[in-house]
């Protein structure tokens, strides 16, 4: 069992144990923006032993002046292409974005926590 986990300046709390039977909420469903900075572009391009240029051309799309990973649309669902219901994980997850690994604890839900926990099982109020 993972311990539950707490951010300051948060008032909730999240149980990572959810995401074994959750099938990956946070990385399907509806269209999003998964941002990545050029060192994280770089981290993800060695881990898959692609030169950056293939990577960006192949996984990447420009949002103006930013990146965001590509989806694969699953019936109704749009998933992260690294997303791999099989495994009901990240296969890139080693190198996964910021804003991957810092998610529930987004600024954004600070004031949506009913919105989060729509998508999130993890999460409560204790
Ligand atoms: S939505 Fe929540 S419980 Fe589900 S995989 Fe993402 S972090 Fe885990
Ligand atoms: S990079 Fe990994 S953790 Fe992030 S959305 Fe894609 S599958 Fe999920």
């Amino acid at each position: 069992m993972l311990p539950i986990m707490k951010e300051e300046g948060f008032d909730y709390s999240f149980n990572p144990n959810a995401c074994e039977t959750c099938q990956g909420r946070c990385c399907t469903g509806e269209s999003g923006y998964i941002y990545v900075t050029k060192a994280e572009i770089q981290k993800i391009s060695e881990l898959l032993h692609l030169d950056v240029r293939e990577f960006v051309s192949k996984y990447l799309f420009k949002k103006m002046y930013k990146y965001s990973i590509k989806e694969k649309q699953n019936g109704d669902s749009f998933e992260c292409v690294f997303y791999d219901a099989n495994s009901n994980g990240c296969t890139i997850y080693e190198a996964r974005p910021l804003q991957c690994k810092t998610f529930p604890f987004w600024d954004y839900y600070k004031t949506r926590v009913d919105e989060l926990k729509l998508e999130c099982p993890g999460i409560s109020d204790e």
